[in-house]
């Protein structure tokens, strides 16, 4: 079928890994560590010390602009505020709480009992108070992009294309609790008021389509999308011109043509804040790759390391190569797996050496497939090359901020050149260079 965006690829799925498995909850963590910083912009400032006893589902962290709070995801007690190892690279200030395994609830923790009759302005307080960000991974405050929404949006599309290889934990969700992300939908839809609300899916999900279907039957006015499946589909813009055929402008936002796009868990956890009193404290996450040994989707509260995760799949097999916070394309590779989990973690992935793609002698061949390949059009090549010389008019030129860093092109270089890394360290050079 013929792709309704420009560019892409078709790497191998490698979803049937963990797609079959029954979700199930992980054992809780004898100590979570609760980053401070679980969204993009300012971090949290801790609102506890060392020695105070928290409830699940407190709000322990907060702070003003572009923040959102972070809450207990055990009850127990602060044992101390350290650096952790973030997922997205680097360290973070962390709150650590060993846990009780009483799972004591915060009394704020409490649904509404009118859900129905909140205004807009309550639903998005609602949204920020319980610490709600992009859940696919992209983490932006929701509150945010709930607010900028308003009265600009035309056409809502609920994101549920998971589109990156080996992840399957949004195609979990909608399987599973179908009813939670389409009253989330539902719910974002009031703040919105758009006169179209799509729920877009691949067609690698028929099980999750057919769900959908019977369910929206309960959703007047919402319609099903089943897309081909193309990678990256689940980008922002990708998905918009997918489902519009409208084109976010160079430097542009989804606003700018009247979309909003919500991702599947993240519409879910403004079901559970709104209808259960629920902030982000537990996820779905797949754990899945070559590299483990029982691949599934685990239900897992944020502060988990990344070690204990892997353990209750069975742990790593002797062939793992690398483990991914994310998928193959887009995901971060992770030196040292105390990592904890944040809200935005939807799978770790662990390759084997057979997907080793990588060589010790890159090199540029000039074929031009990159150039092919690249959803945003850019000129990849390029980018590239004036990345590694740091040339700032250049870089500026070819609009090396479009990049989504999507892979594409490195997924399609037969010269194996890491030219992701290149754009990352191009896009520093520039930002640098603006400051
Ligand atoms: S990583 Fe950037 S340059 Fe490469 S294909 Fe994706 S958007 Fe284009
Ligand atoms: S795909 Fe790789 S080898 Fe081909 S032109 Fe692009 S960077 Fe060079």
């Amino acid at each position: 079928m013929k792709s309704l965006f420009f560019g892409g690829v078709h790497p191998d799925g490698h979803k049937d890994l963990s797609a079959g498995v029954p979700l199930a909850a992980m054992a809780l963590p004898a100590q979570a560590a609760v980053l401070l910083r679980q969204h993009i912009g300012a971090p949290c400032q801790p609102l506890v010390a060392v020695g105070d006893t928290v409830c699940l589902g407190q709000k322990i962290g907060d702070g003003d602009g572009l923040c959102v709070p972070v809450h207990a995801p055990v009850s127990g007690v602060v044992t101390g505020i350290e650096d952790r190892p973030h997922p997205g690279g680097g360290t973070c200030p962390a709150i650590l709480i060993k846990n009780d395994f009483l799972d004591t609830p915060c009394p704020t923790m409490k649904p509404y009992s009118h859900p129905e009759a909140l205004s807009t302005a309550e639903l998005v307080s609602i949204i920020r108070e319980a610490g709600i960000v992009g859940m696919g991974g992209a983490a932006f405050p929701t509150d945010v992009k709930s607010k900028t929404g308003m009265s600009r949006t035309d056409t809502l599309i609920l994101n549920a294309c998971e589109c990156e290889p080996y992840i399957t934990a949004d195609d979990v969700l909608l399987r599973a609790r179908p009813a939670d992300v389409l009253r989330g939908v539902e719910i974002v839809a009031r703040i919105l008021s758009p006169g179209r609300v799509v729920i877009a899916l691949e067609d690698n999900k028929a099980q999750a389509a057919e769900v959908l279907k019977q369910q929206l039957k309960d959703f007047p006015g919402m319609e099903l999308k089943v897309l081909p499946t193309r990678y990256p589909q689940g980008a922002e813009k990708q998905l918009i011109q997918a489902v519009t055929g409208r084109q976010v402008p160079s430097g542009g936002l989804p606003k700018d043509v009247g979309c909003t796009v919500f991702n599947a868990a993240t519409a879910a956890a403004v079901y559970r804040a709104v209808y259960e009193g629920m902030p982000v404290i537990e996820r779905i996450i797949t754990v899945t790759g070559e590299g483990v040994k029982q691949p599934r989707n685990l239900m897992v509260r944020t502060g988990t390391s990344f070690l204990e995760v892997i353990a209750a799949v069975g742990g790593l097999t002797d062939d793992v190569w690398k483990v991914l916070s994310g998928g193959p394309m887009m995901g971060t590779a992770q030196g040292d797996l105390s990592v904890p989990v944040a809200k935005s973690t939807n799978a770790i992935v662990c390759l084997s050496s057979a997907q080793n793609g990588e060589s010790a002698h890159p090199v540029c061949i000039r074929c031009g497939k990159c150039l092919e390949v690249c959803p945003m059009g850019l000129e990849p090549l390029y980018l590239y090359r004036y990345s590694g010389a740091g040339d700032v008019d250049a870089l500026k030129r070819l609009h090396l901020m479009d990049c989504i860093e999507c892979g594409c092109c490195a997924y399609a270089c037969p010269g194996k050149l890491p030219l992701v890394e290149g754009f990352r360290a191009g896009k520093r050079t520039l930002k640098e260079g603006a400051k």
